[in-house]
Formats: C-alpha cells, structure tokens, sequence
C-alpha cells in the first residue's frame, strides 16, 4: 500500500461534499494518494469543527473555504440550499486555487465529489484536469445512471426491473429517490441523477469500492467508460491489516465523539458478544420505529451499543438509558472503524449507509440491514442477496420493524445457524477487501495507474 513513494510536485485538490459519509471516503483516499507521493489538499465547504478538523490530520493539508455553509437554513429549499453551496463553494474554489497557482505548487487536478458536477466545469474553467469520485455503490451508480437514460421509467410497470449486470430489482430494493414521493426526493434525485450530466467528459471516474465485490457491474460500467476505475474500500490500511501502520483518524468527524468510553466498555464484554447500531450521520427514526427498536435491543439476548445522535435522544423511551445501563450503552457518535473493528462486537445493525456498509464488510462484520432512504434500501438488497452477509429486516404494513421482528433478526446473526455462514461469508470478504487495496491488488493497481499518468502529464 505504501509502495514506490517518490516525491512529486503534482498538487491535487479534493473537494467532497458536505456531509459525513462524503468526507470520510474523500479523506481517505487524500491520505492515499499523499502515500503514493502526491501533494494533496482536502477543500472542506463548510464546517463548524475547523479547529480538530486542522489537528487530525498531518499527511494531507485541510483548507476551510466558507464558514456559511455549514448546513440548510430554516425555510431553505434543498435546490436553494445546492445553488448556495455551488456558488459559495466555486468562490471559495476559485480563490484558493489562484492562491495556490501563484506559489511554487500550483494545482494540476480537482477530484471532486460526484454530486457536484459543476466542479468539472470550474476545473476546466481554471485549467484543470477534472475527475469526479463516486462515494456510491457501483450498482447504484449503474441503477442511477440507468435512470438517468430513461431505460426504465416509475411507478415501474412490472413488480421487478432487469438492468445488465445486475439481480432483479423489487421497487423496495431501487434507491428510494427514484420513487418520488415529495418534493425533497424529487430535489434530490435531481442530484444524483445530475453526477451523469458530464460522465462522458473527463477522462477518469474513481469509485469507493472493489472488482470483486461489483465484478459484473463494474465490468457493465466500464463499458459505458473504460476509465471508472475502483479505488476502495477507503478504509484506513490499519483497520484491514493489523501489522500495517497508518493515521489511525477516519475521517474528520462533523460529530464529538467519545472513542474512550466506548472502547473501554466493549473491552468488558466477551468476543462477538455486542450488536452494534448505528443508523448514521443523516437518518433519523420516527418516534414509534425508535420505541420498537428500544424495546427489541432490550428484549434481545445480547449486548448492545447504540449511537443515537444528540438531536435523536428525545425519543429514546423515558428512562430507557437507565433500566438497560446493565446490558448496553447508549452514545452519541463514536469512531465506527474503531467500534467494528473491536472483537466484542458480533454483529452491526446499520442503516447501510455506502460507508458503513463497506466499513463492515472490510472489517468481516456480518449485518443486521435497516435501510431507512437514498441507495441504503439497494445496498440491503446486496447485503442479503447477492454478498450473503446479512438479513435485512421486514417491516409491517405502516413500514414500522417491529420489537419481535429486532429480537428474530438478532437471534439468527448472533445465535443462529445462518449466522455462522454469514460470518464466514463475512470472514471472506473481508480478505478480499485487504486483497484489493494491498500491494498489487486490483485498487492499489488502479491508484498506482492514476498517479503514474498524474506524474507523467505534470513532468
Ligand atoms: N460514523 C462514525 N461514527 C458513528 C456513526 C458513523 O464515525 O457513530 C461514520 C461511519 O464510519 C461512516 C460515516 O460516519 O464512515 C457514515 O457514512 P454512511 O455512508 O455509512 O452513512 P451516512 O451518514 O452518509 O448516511
């Protein structure tokens, strides 16, 4: 993974969207590029967390471009919201860049976030080469991208759709934005489908993922643009390989986090012995799924870790941090990688999350799949069907997972015979996962590929 470091004058901007499960993958891939040689400057839109986001990180350098960004104001539309955050964000751009360009270092590329198309054209604009980094699922690309052709159109005509490369789709499995059901899907399908309006210009495509895991789409893709290159998973290489050193920081988290009391607690508790459950940095519960779910964790025969973010809290069931003090531990964000990677932990209940789905499978944790909206309900599908490590849950006729259905779904990962296979099947990605990204492996070969015609087309 750390192979051929040469020193370069190649400067590289990233520039990820806003959002946590957008950051932590373009981080990471920043710190990998700079172990290949690169320089690497990591462009933050927005934040309210300058001061650790500065001290976590020393590979790669951070620059904060708007502090106005932070999130949607009240009253602001999420189209209003985008048009803010395209203009605040290419001045922003801009302006850095002309920094940059009148020192010794000036920046050659923009990698940046999918969902921001426009940046190719800022980057074109300024003289930069531009290459779009998908944070999604290859199959949620292919689906989005699919979409965005009008190959299929919803409501869907039949129960099932057929796409190449892939298994048959249900409605249920399709990303949820595809179904329009109000005006916020609609704003935001209108961005993912937007990460298409300039696919066929540039000349690299990098994806947050690896051959083997989406052999037959990613093969379907490359079809389409024979340079979308995988480049995942972005987990730190300490995480996949414990003889490895590394910046052990994930990502820069947008959350405080309380690393020691989680781990100390786990520390107590027997190997595999720990549902862990987080639905994220987006999701959040109704009041009701929130009570079941209390209830199915304190029914269950296991222990439990659940993140429930601070503006969550006021749902949890009264006095329920209390009566289950004994058996599990309520937080309000921890280091995931840190928590998945602990041996206490048997199984993660997620929301499934790209991120936190490829986390778990790099780390050979079987799941537990609550998707709750975006490419989540795709990647459950995937979970349980295609990559066989997880079940996902069933929900009743008002879409609530029920107490007894939590208490099943637990009993079958962390008791039952299913359970085991899952593990092994778990156990077997994650060798794959550390495969990819090793020396020689199908993502260290494409990032090897992508930093050599860097350097070549700077000499
Ligand atoms: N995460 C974390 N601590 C938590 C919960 C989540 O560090 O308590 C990280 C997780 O490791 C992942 C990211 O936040 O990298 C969430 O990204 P994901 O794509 O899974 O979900 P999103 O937040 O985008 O819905």
């Amino acid at each position: 993974m750390e192979s051929g470091k040469r020193v370069s004058e190649t400067h590289i901007m990233v520039l990820p969207f806003h959002a946590q499960g957008h950051i932590n993958p373009m981080l990471q891939f920043s710190k990998r590029l700079a172990s290949k040689g690169i320089k690497v400057t990591l462009v933050i839109a927005a934040t309210s967390n300058s001061q650790s986001m500065h001290a976590q990180t020393s590979s790669i350098n951070i620059e904060i471009i708007s502090e106005e960004l932070d999130r949607r104001q009240q009253e602001e539309s999420i189209e209003d919201y985008l048009e803010r955050f395209r203009i605040l964000a290419s001045q922003g751009l801009t302006a850095l860049l002309e920094k940059h360009n009148r020192s010794n270092h000036p920046a050659k590329i923009l990698i940046y976030d999918s969902v921001l198309p426009w940046a190719q054209d800022l980057a074109e604009h300024l003289g930069l080469d531009g290459v779009p980094f998908f944070t999604q699922s290859c199959a949620v690309s292919a689906i989005y991208y699919h979409f965005y052709q009008g190959v299929f159109n919803t409501p869907l005509e039949e129960s099932t759709v057929s796409m190449p490369s892939m298994p048959l789709l249900r409605v249920d499995d399709l990303p949820s934005f595809i179904n329009v059901k109000s005006p916020v899907d609609s704003a935001l399908l209108n961005l993912v489908l937007s990460q298409f309006s300039n696919f066929k210009k540039g000349k690299w495509i990098l994806c947050n993922t690896f051959d083997k895991l989406e052999d037959q789409v990613m093969k379907w893709m490359a079809s389409q643009r024979p340079l979308i290159k995988t480049i995942g998973p972005t987990v730190p290489s300490m995480y996949l390989d414990k003889r490895l050193e590394d910046d052990k920081d994930y990502g820069l988290s947008l959350f405080q986090q309380n690393v020691d009391t989680c781990i100390t607690w786990l520390d107590t508790k027997g190997i595999g012995s720990v549902v862990y459950v987080s639905f994220g940095s987006l999701a959040s519960l109704g009041e009701e799924q929130m009570e079941e779910l209390a209830w199915g964790l304190k029914r269950s025969n296991s222990h439990f870790m659940w993140v429930v973010r601070e503006l969550e809290k006021k749902k949890l069931p009264d006095n329920f941090i209390e009566e289950t003090s004994e058996k599990g531990l309520v937080v309000s964000w921890c280091c995931q990688l840190e928590v998945l990677a602990h041996k206490a932990v048997g199984c993660f209940m997620t929301h499934c999350g790209w991120n936190s789905t490829l986390e778990a499978l790099s780390l050979g944790v079987p799941m537990i799949a609550m998707p709750r909206f975006s490419d989540q309900t795709t990647n459950a599908k995937f979970v349980e069907d295609v990559w066989q490590v997880g079940v996902r849950v069933k929900a009743d006729e008002k879409g609530i997972v029920k107490r007894e259905e939590i208490e099943l779904c637990i009993s079958e990962i962390m008791e039952g015979e299913r359970g085991h296979e899952m593990k092994r099947n778990a156990a077997r990605w994650k060798e794959l996962a550390k495969e990819a990204v090793n020396e020689g492996g199908s993502s260290d070969k494409n990032l090897e590929e992508f930093v050599a015609e860097l350097l070549c087309s700077s000499d």
